[in-house]
């Protein structure tokens, strides 16, 4: 349950990352010694850019939500400038990182992290929040080699289809840039993008120019490289599919079908969500508050570098 935070109760140490609307540092609670990531966000800058409404159901989503594999709040506080939430610190650094530095991984590891975003969005869904922004720097390596998912910006709880432009280019589905309105079935399209790139060290649709991606994406045009796992490929053909009724996750089973699908048939979907299952990759870490997994930043806003990533966001602009 998230508390009441004092900046005056916390070391605050060197920045983790950057997003699009705010920083992350690591920060000391001097009386318990805990690691805690805090994420600040300028509070004219959120109104500048009319991220109000996104801010406050950040917020919201992170009080409400309680799963192994989401990040978890452990406070909120602000000052006349900033607002700031505190976060459980997550050592291993992002996937996006960890991706990039190994090219690709096997159809095991793989596996076994679609596994994690398929529980993730099963509970998310399960409590009508669509997350709408799923990408390998979003999703943060546990000290176990577990995955938990960061940044709940672009999250909303809605009951029915919305019509906000956002996520980013490489992950947007053909419905978020036909504009006719969206739903859950958006984050199923982003799984099939990241199994596809987990697979194959590149995403599917990827091009220099932001307009044939769509194009592609648009068109559902891309191919898989040789030696492409096979039963990978036969769920993420199921995934990337532009017709809504046909698209797994949107059909009457929902998750189930993804769950039951053969790539994952050695899988105990229990024994991953209690984390018995030994992650072929665990962060080497070599004290509390090691931050050696994160890239070093710039600690002032004046030069801080734009994004972190290959996978730049859009800016919403409404919600
Ligand atoms: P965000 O603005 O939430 O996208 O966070 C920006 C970056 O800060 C992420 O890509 C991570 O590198 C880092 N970060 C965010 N949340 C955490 C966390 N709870 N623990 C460790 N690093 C984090």
């Amino acid at each position: 349950m998230a508390q009441a935070l004092k900046l005056e109760d916390l070391e605050i140490m060197r920045t983790l990352g950057t997003g699009a609307f705010g920083r992350v540092k690591i920060a000391r609670v001097k009386a318990t010694g805990e690691f805690i990531a805090l994420k600040s966000l300028k509070k004219q800058h959120i109104i500048r850019t009319k991220q109000v409404d996104h801010v406050a159901s950040e917020h919201h989503i992170l009080r409400i939500t309680n799963h192994p594999f989401l990040v978890n709040m452990k406070g909120f506080c602000q000052d006349p400038s900033y607002l700031y939430f505190g976060m459980e610190f997550v050592p291993g650094g992002d996937l996006f990182t960890y991706l990039r530095k190994v090219g690709k991984f096997d159809s095991t590891q793989a596996m076994l992290f679609a596994g994690q975003i398929t529980l993730m969005f099963e509970y998310l869904h399960s409590m009508n929040i669509i997350y709408r922004d799923l990408k390998p720097e979003n999703l943060l390596i546990s000290a176990d080699g577990y995955l938990k998912l960061t940044d709940f910006g672009f999250a909303k709880i809605v009951e029915e289809r919305t019509y906000t432009l956002c996520g980013t280019p490489e992950y947007i589905a053909p419905e978020v840039l036909l504009n006719k309105g969206h739903y859950k079935p958006v984050d199923w399209w982003t799984l099939g993008v990241i199994i596809y790139e987990m697979l194959a060290g590149i995403d599917p649709f990827n091009d220099d120019d932001p307009m044939l991606i769509y194009q592609k994406i648009l068109k559902c045009k891309y191919q898989f490289p040789r030696n492409f796992d096979a039963h990978a490929k036969s769920l993420v053909k199921h995934l990337l599919v532009i017709d809504l009724s046909k698209r797994y996750g949107n059909l009457k089973k929902k998750a189930e079908d993804i769950k039951r699908h053969r790539w994952f048939k050695n899988l105990d979907w229990n024994e991953l969500v209690n984390k018995n299952i030994k992650m072929p990759y665990v962060p080497f870490l070599p004290s509390a508050g090691d931050t050696s997994h994160f890239v070093d930043y710039p600690d002032s806003y004046s030069n801080a570098p734009a994004l972190n990533s290959a996978h730049d966001p859009f800016i919403n602009w409404n919600s």
